[in-house]
């Protein structure tokens, strides 16, 4: 965590500011963080165990620092594979923390994964309590919508979206939600294709990822880093514009100037 802690600051060109990004956030979230001089923390359960936010050590570092005032805004998301709602066996609608049928491989999948969730869900809770802009990505089919601790949270978020990538760049379409709290404006970011004659809207081709070939499909979403760039920036302007009307900005005003 330190690494990771100093490693931002490097980046960081306005002090303090940072923005702290949580598991799978797209990495051009970073490069709009940087653009803007803002230092970054990534943490990735993927990467590194110390990283892991489903580590409770770690959960309470950034919990820390989210007390502290240390962090300017947060940008969460969770890896996809055991929430995609079509892994029946391993979630469903009425049990999403664990299916019925799991095999012992799902099931040891599912709990680190549950830990992730609940430990990224604790973080939301302390960002809306300690008033802290924070957007959580996640795809709109996912199951975690109907986790019986994310769901509550839900109705107190100042802002969500649901948008097709393809609207924005590439031709890959997935379409994710964001959900805000303490940032008031992601509506503005809702973007629909409705594919006529299936066709994008945008680019008039068919989409890719869409095959209807499991094989090629599943190398074409991997390879494509789902949030587009112009929400990226988006999203990051807009929780440096909440943070600039927090008190706590007003306490770093010289490095924003009037
Ligand atoms: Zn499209």
């Amino acid at each position: 965590m330190r690494r990771l802690w100093r490693r931002a600051r490097l980046h960081v060109t306005i002090m303090p500011y940072l923005v702290m990004l949580c598991t799978c956030v797209s990495d051009r979230v970073r490069r709009a963080c940087e653009a803007r001089g803002l230092g970054t923390v990534a943490v990735n359960v993927a990467r590194h165990r110390l990283d892991d936010l489903g580590d409770p050590q770690v959960l309470k570092t950034l919990t820390g620092w989210v007390r502290a005032s240390a962090v300017l805004g947060v940008w969460a998301s969770l890896p996809c594979a055991t929430w995609r709602s079509g892994a029946a066996r391993m979630r469903n609608l009425e049990s999403p923390l664990l299916g019925s049928r799991p095999t012992e491989a799902d099931r040891r999948a599912l709990r680190s994964a549950n830990a992730l969730a609940a430990a990224t869900i604790q973080l939301i809770r302390e960002c809306i309590f300690h008033r802290v802009p924070i957007i959580f990505v996640h795809s709109e089919s996912s199951l975690i919508w109907n986790h019986p601790l994310l769901s509550p949270l839900l109705s107190s978020s100042s802002s969500s979206c649901s948008l097709d990538s393809c609207m924005y760049s590439g031709r890959v379409r997935q379409r994710m939600c964001l959900v805000g709290w303490g940032v008031r404006d992601l509506h503005l970011l809702a973007r629909r294709c409705h594919c006529a004659q299936g066709l994008c809207d945008r680019t008039r081709r068919r989409h890719l990822g869409g095959l209807g070939r499991p094989a090629l499909d599943a190398v074409v979403r991997a390879s494509s880093d789902g949030l587009p760039s112009e929400v990226s920036s988006a999203g990051t302007d807009m929780i440096v514009g909440e943070a600039r009307q927090l008190s706590r900005a007003a306490k770093y005003k010289k490095f924003f100037g009037d």
